[in-house]
């Protein structure tokens, strides 16, 4: 019998889209024992049959997860439900290129659960990710919070990265956020970037390490093309994404709550409506339980603005 048969209902976790960075997402949440039932969902249901098989015939040496192809009626109870589905980014393309393609896939897919949507919280992984979180949260109506998208979490651990090889330190040390659009717009917040607790630039000053525009420039421009550096290497991206939604799947399946820089729409933080993006932001069990507003300096705050601007216009063009 299987746990679904049981209807335990705990740790539940669907994932609607089990291509690369679905079937990486199933594989990185067994391997952390993050969910009991994980429900493979795909157009092509062979394949997520095939993913799910694959998947499980490791459990016995790895934790306690149920891993299986299901339907959308498996969505019902679901604690997190987890849309990847969707076409990927063609070499050259911006995110915000796909979002006719990948709007009309997710308005399909949305539809699909509602009529078995019972309480979870809904991560939108897909891109353009914050201009399909403002639409998902628009066509489900849940309250405040619950759809939400991975947006810059995967920038900011990149960013964290480059600055730990930067300064030749563990990166665990490092605090950093990327802030903004998931996308060509995103913004380092340097002024917060701190090195154990103490601001990067009397850390580089104290150990003798130069650190000005030249050096953020290169760190910026370097998280900004990650994506994109990596598309053009192997044609896709997933094992990083993968990593991140485990974070977040720990903060919501085990009430182990969390900070990071996740998207979700705006309602008045730095004057902005209308749009999702990503801010240093609450994770729990009700998805984001709050979007922290920093104070950052006069160019941080122009430079959020100016992302702001450039998603509206990107979200007027599909509605
Ligand atoms: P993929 O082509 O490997 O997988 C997409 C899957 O979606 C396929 O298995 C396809 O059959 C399925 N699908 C298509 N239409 C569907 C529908 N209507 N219902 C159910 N399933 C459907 O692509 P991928 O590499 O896994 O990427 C998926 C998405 O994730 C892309 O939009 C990509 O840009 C995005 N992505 C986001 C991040 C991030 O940081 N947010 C990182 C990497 C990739």
């Amino acid at each position: 019998m299987r746990h679904k048969d049981l209807n335990i209902g705990k740790r539940k976790v669907s994932i609607v889209g089990v291509g690369y960075v679905g079937s990486s997402i199933a594989y990185a949440l067994t391997i952390r024992n993050l969910a009991r039932e994980i429900v493979l969902i795909d157009i092509d249901h062979k394949k997520a049959e095939g993913e799910a098989l694959d998947i499980q015939h490791g459990i016995p040496y790895m934790g306690m997860s149920t891993v299986y192809a299901g339907d959308y009626s498996d969505t019902k109870d679901c604690d997190l439900i987890i849309i990847t589905a969707g076409r990927n980014r063609r070499p050259g393309e911006s995110r915000i290129d796909m979002i006719q393609d990948n709007s009309r896939i997710i308005r399909n897919v949305v539809d699909s659960i509602k009529p078995y949507y019972t309480h979870g919280v809904i991560l939108i992984v897909s891109n353009p990710v914050d201009l399909l979180v403002s639409l998902c949260d628009t066509w489900l109506e849940l309250p405040r919070g619950r759809v939400f998208g991975t947006g810059c979490i995967l920038d900011s651990s990149r960013f964290v990265s480059s600055v730990a090889e930067y300064v030749g330190l563990n990166t665990e040390v490092i605090k950093g956020t990327i802030v903004g659009e998931h996308g060509d717009s995103q913004i380092p917040v340097w002024s917060r970037l701190s090195i154990a607790g103490m601001p990067m630039e009397e850390y580089c000053g104290a150990v003798n390490l130069s650190w000005g525009d030249k050096e953020k420039e290169a760190i910026a421009e370097r998280v900004r093309t990650m994506g994109s550096s990596i598309i053009a290497n192997k044609g896709r991206t997933h094992y990083g994404i993968a990593t991140c939604v485990c974070l977040i799947a720990d903060a919501v399946l085990n009430q182990r709550l969390t900070i990071a820089s996740v998207s979700s729409p705006l309602n008045g933080e730095y004057g902005i409506t209308g749009v999702s993006m990503s801010l240093p932001s609450i994770i729990g069990v009700n998805g984001v339980e709050q979007q922290i507003e920093e104070k950052w300096n006069f160019e941080e705050n122009r430079a959020f603005i100016e992302s702001a601007h450039r998603l509206k216009q990107a979200l007027e063009g599909v509605k």
